[in-house]
């Protein structure tokens, strides 16, 4: 299964080598040291792939050290540090609903670069996004106000003045398709394009495990009960930070309506419907606001929903879906 944004091939140093100066200060004077460089604009890129930028020729700046590829250390440069006032995203740019910036000139708008890059270079692209916009919003220490210092290279902030570390945040996301033999049940929102249904999904409350975020999310969407929860793939979502976590639920009772204001709609879909929806050319419309429409139009495959939704075909008529 193959998610977008996994696959980044980097040995991420995830240990004590960090915390020392010295050696921190080696990678970042190392001959092979190169940035994945990103801004407001998107992230770089030199064709169809990333572009490595040397860091002898990026003026100024902090660079985060992201880990080694086989070419020497990688790190990440943020070309639009933050000023006070509007934090935009890094590489922002038809995340939910705004149709995307074009893909001009060398830079490209994240959610674009999933669909283009190879599938290291889209996982080198998530993890670069997810940690600069983490950056990026937590430059004040959390519990007392004071700015904070980056450490570790950048897996850490440290503050000076109450000494608290800060970790980068990732959020789970619960997503789920509630199949009952062989229909799915499936919502969409009113910001998304006309005929687009998908997985229903939400965040995971604090105390709450992950099978009951999955129960109580579809019962406030849908109004259905589930039963057994089947933890299937997951999938960072760097907008900003959450990480997708595909379940399968089984229908248990209930009818289907929609229960907060989250959703337009929801319903059940026969498997001929969503087999014809699989096997219609993916649409190029990210987000112009419509309407339930006749024909259902699937996520594109970029999402974890779609790759949920074409498991399940796969795994109840494998020969038609090798
Ligand atoms: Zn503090």
């Amino acid at each position: 299964m193959h998610n977008a944004f996994t696959g980044a091939a980097l040995d991420r140093v995830g240990d004590s080598r960090r915390r020392d100066l010295d050696w921190l200060a080696a990678q970042l004077e190392h001959p092979g040291a190169r940035a994945v460089v990103a801004g407001d604009r998107g992230l770089r890129i030199a064709e169809d792939r990333l572009e490595l930028v040397p860091l002898a020729e990026l003026d100024g700046g902090e660079p985060l050290f992201l880990g080694f590829d086989s070419a020497g250390p990688v790190f990440a440069y943020d070309e639009d540090p933050p000023r006070d006032g509007r934090v935009p995203m890094v590489g922002s740019g038809g995340v939910r609903g705004e149709p995307p910036k074009d893909a001009s000139g060398d830079r490209i708008p994240l959610r674009q670069a999933a669909a283009r890059f190879s599938r290291a270079d889209g996982g080198l692209a998530a993890y670069t996004a997810a940690l600069l916009n983490w950056h990026r919003r937590h430059r004040y220490c959390s519990a007392c106000g004071h700015a904070s210092d980056v450490i570790e290279g950048g897996l850490t902030r440290l503050c000076p003045n109450c000494g608290a570390e800060h970790h980068p945040r990732t959020d789970p996301v619960v997503i789920m398709l509630v199949v009952d033999g062989d229909r799915l049940l499936l919502g969409r929102q009113a910001v998304w394009p006309t005929g687009r249904y998908s997985a229903l999904a939400g965040f995971v409350e604090p105390g709450e495990s992950l099978e009951e975020a999955v129960a109580r999310e579809v019962h406030e969407e849908s109004g259905v009960r589930v039963g057994r929860v089947d933890y299937i793939a997951s999938q960072p979502w760097p907008f900003p930070a959450s990480l997708m976590l595909g379940f399968s639920a089984t229908y248990e009772s209930g009818e289907a309506a929609i229960g907060d204001e989250e959703l337009q709609d929801v319903r059940w879909f026969t498997r001929a419907e969503i087999e014809a929806a699989a096997a219609a050319p993916e649409s190029e419309n990210w987000g112009t606001p419509g309407d339930p429409g006749g024909e259902l139009a699937l996520p594109p495959r970029l999402a974890i929903a779609r790759v949920l939704i074409e498991h399940w075909l796969a795994q109840t008529r494998p020969e038609a879906y090798r």
